[in-house]
């Protein structure tokens, strides 16, 4: 064994030990550390020829990179829509590298057991009655959601896409759709400029279902229902759209990558009403469940035309049968089981503790929209829907704004363009944000 490796290995117990210190020593100081940082530079260095062994590495690191590091974990990390990370799920996370395995079947583990455990709980915690697997986000979720829609608009024209490849155009209907969908349609050959967008309800990021209906009616097609956008957190009409089934022939795919976390709270659950009618359905796990990056989970009720597109037949990996394995279902074949830091999450907080982080950090929302509302200086774009504020400065540049507060080091906060006017998001979704992180987010843009 290469000496260094070897060495490292005899003192593998202290060096986690240290290691355990170190990453503590990081969490302690989380909420003091700048929320945002420019992004440290870094001389680079050559490869190291032998190199000097975990402690060093963990020294160059330490000395070189970490300083550079953002506090997106922490409370006042408000751009995009950002989790964190919860105890259980960092616990949860560290398991999963120490016990490192292949999540599929095949490898002979139970680790696709408590893959599917994670999954089913994941739909009792938002009510829906379909099979589902772990994949790394919600672009990757929204890409398997839209394959097996492929597949099954296919098989209506009676071709296997997967088998054939597209015979014709798919037209793919959506109101405000996220961006990863035509990053989507664009790998699965259909094709970014197939996207229609069908027009909004006034003043709002909803589709007019009527619009809808009347594009439904030119031929099947796919329709990507919206629940929670970026920009104003708004959500299609899913009971309405699921409706028109009865007269329409589409696959209905919704994409809820962090509005789904409604589900959990009585008092906003019916924002995704009809949800459970879907046919695929995209949530992100990485932003409100506040498991670390990459994770997100994908269901469907077709899960015979998906493991048609993503069936990974060998000799020595056998064939998908009646209980797939994950590697028949997703794009990837060798997992991480990125399952264990979602099932230690849920066994460590369960329903109610999710109730309680997206019930607080809805009332953040609110409490940052009130405040921003009651002052001149400031205008709210959109009444608070969920968990996302979106607002724009009366007296200055979305830039300069943005610029100071991230300079501060206070909180980060993302600009985006709404309804042609330049704007800032303030995006609530970390498990560790208090109503005292709103007054220090509010002191710094001097609210
Ligand atoms: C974040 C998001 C995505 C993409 O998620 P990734 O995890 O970045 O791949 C898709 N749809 C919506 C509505 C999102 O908010």
């Amino acid at each position: 064994m290469f000496p260094k490796l070897a060495e490292d290995l005899a003192e593998l117990p202290g060096l986690l030990e240290e290691t355990r210190t170190y990453a503590t020593r990081i969490l302690a100081g989380l909420e003091d550390r700048p929320a945002a940082l420019p992004g440290a530079p870094g001389s680079s260095v050559p490869l190291p020829d032998s190199g000097d062994g975990l402690r060093a590495a963990m020294a160059a690191f330490a000395a070189r990179w970490e300083p550079g590091f953002s506090g997106s974990a922490g409370p006042r990390y408000l751009g995009f829509v950002t989790g964190g990370s919860t105890p259980a799920a960092l616990a949860g996370d560290w398991l999963t590298s120490t016990l490192d395995q292949n999540a599929n079947g095949a490898v002979g583990s139970s680790a696709v057991s408590l893959e599917r455990e994670a999954v089913a709980w994941l739909g009792e915690l938002f009510g829906l009655d379909m099979p589902g697997a772990f994949v790394t986000g919600a672009t990757t979720s929204n890409l398997v959601g839209l394959a097996i829609g492929r597949e099954w608009l296919g098989e209506l024209r009676g071709v296997s896409v997967t088998d054939e490849g597209l015979t014709g155009p798919i037209r793919v209907l959506s109101g405000t759709p996220h961006s990863s969908i035509g990053k989507s349609l664009s790998v699965l050959g259909i094709g970014r400029k197939r996207l229609v967008p069908v027009p909004l309800w006034p003043d709002r990021e909803a589709v007019d279902v009527s619009a809808l209906e009347r594009e439904l009616a030119a031929g099947p097609a796919i329709v990507v229902a919206n629940a929670g956008t970026v920009n104003t957190v708004d959500f299609d009409d899913i009971r309405a759209i699921a409706s028109l089934k009865s007269r329409y022939q589409f696959w209905l795919h919704v994409d809820a990558a962090f509005g789904g976390f409604a589900a959990v709270s009585p008092t906003y659950a019916q924002l995704l009403d009809g949800w459970a009618e879907a046919d695929s359905v995209c949530v992100d796990l990485h932003k409100w469940l506040n498991v670390p990056y990459d994770s997100a989970v994908q269901f469907t009720r077709r899960q015979d035309l998906q493991v048609r597109v993503f069936e990974n037949q060998s000799p020595y990996l056998g064939a998908p049968g009646d209980n797939p394995d994950p590697m028949h279902l997703t794009p990837e074949t060798s997992r991480r089981l990125r399952a264990l830091p979602a099932w230690f999450a849920l066994a460590a907080y369960g329903r109610s503790g999710y109730r309680e982080i997206v019930e607080r950090n809805i009332s953040c929302a609110q409490e940052m929209g009130t405040r921003l509302a009651a002052s001149p200086r400031w205008k709210l774009l959109a009444p608070v829907r969920l968990n996302v504020v979106c607002f724009t400065p009366t007296e200055s540049q979305v830039a300069d704004v943005l610029d100071d507060l991230t300079r501060s080091g206070e909180a980060f906060l993302t600009p985006t363009v709404y309804q042609g006017i330049p704007a800032i998001r303030a995006a609530f979704s970390n498990w560790r944000t208090t109503s005292a992180d709103v007054d220090r987010v509010c002191a710094a843009l001097g609210v």
